[in-house]
């Protein structure tokens, strides 16, 4: 396994791979790696097969995170993240650095202007989508759908990949990086993999780090509203989406330290919120759990 973490060396690896007819296989993650990403792995190793090239990136992707979010305490450790790549059968990790992702970025822009100044140098240039990414965790997180969708479009430049493997896990991004290749003509095939969970119910992630004991346990209302939502939905037939979300908001802060950022119900396609609740519904849900805020998705 080959670690690049110069931009220009990713370049040339994806110029020679291209001349040479690799398929080409991009994981694109923010570390802390857990059996989650590692799924994504393997359905990249299955679409590149055995002689293409698996690249998972490990990125801690500064613009996605608001001011108040947790970017530098984000979990890190890059040595482990490598040893399960290397024991997954990775080819490559590319490992950018901000000050290469993002020249200029967070420089000082408010100097008095001096006539003899410089330019003022600031990052500048990002890819915005504009419909999908409004509502759910483009409410309650402005910027960071802008934040993704850039890094996204920076890595497909980068890798130039043929595939990229993203996890149902984060379904509103899922849905906003296939319109954003869609939108742009990324020759590039969205693979979206099914979300891997605990044996109860929780879905992975690199914040359940965050949750000690007493609050992991109370996490796993998340699964349980999912739960609670399918058993109404097969029980009723339709049910009005207000109703449900009011109970399922009961239900979670029936937990002494859970407290329901939203939840939405709508349709898979369009993300479009529905009055009517039925078989094929979309749901979504944030929570804080303590100060840790978790996300989850199923369709009904
Ligand atoms: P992250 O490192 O959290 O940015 O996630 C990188 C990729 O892994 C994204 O495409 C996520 O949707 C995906 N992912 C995260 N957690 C899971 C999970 N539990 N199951 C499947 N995919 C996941």
């Amino acid at each position: 396994m080959r670690i690049v973490s110069k931009i220009a060396a990713m370049q040339e690896l994806a110029r020679r791979w291209k001349q040479a007819g690799t398929r080409i296989g991009l994981v694109p993650t923010m570390g802390c790696l857990h059996a989650g990403h590692l799924s994504l792995v393997q359905h990249a190793r299955r679409a590149v097969g055995k002689r293409g090239a698996v690249v998972v990136s490990i990125y801690v992707n500064p613009t996605q995170f608001g001011a108040n979010e947790d970017f530098s305490k984000y979990p890190r450790d890059l040595k482990r993240d490598l040893k399960l790549c290397r024991d997954a059968g990775v080819d490559f990790v590319f490992t950018p650095s901000d000050k290469e992702m993002y020249p200029r970025w967070g420089e000082a822009t408010d100097e008095p202007a001096r006539e003899d100044a410089r330019p003022t140098k600031k990052y500048s240039t990002y890819v915005v989508e504009e419909e999908l990414s409004q509502n759910m965790e483009g409410a309650a997180r402005p910027a960071h759908f802008r934040g993704v969708t850039t890094v996204v479009a920076k890595l497909f430049h980068l890798v130039q990949p043929d595939m990229a493997v993203f996890g149902q896990k984060d379904f509103q991004q899922a849905a906003i990086v296939k319109r954003m290749v869609a939108d742009l003509n990324f020759p590039v095939k969205i693979i979206v993999a099914p979300t891997v969970r605990e044996t109860d119910g929780l879905a992975m992630s690199s914040r359940n780090k965050y949750l000690d004991s007493h609050l992991r346990r109370q996490a796993t209302v998340l699964w349980c509203a999912i739960q609670v939502a399918r058993v109404t939905v097969k029980k009723t037939n339709v049910f009005p989406a207000a109703r449900l979300k009011a109970a399922v908001k009961k239900l979670v802060e029936c937990e002494p330290d859970a407290k329901l950022d939203y939840v939405e119900f709508f349709e898979p396609e369009t993300l479009a919120p529905v009055a009517k609740v039925k078989a094929g519904t979309q749901m979504a849900l944030a929570v804080f759990v303590g100060k840790t805020r978790l996300i989850d998705n199923a369709q009904l």
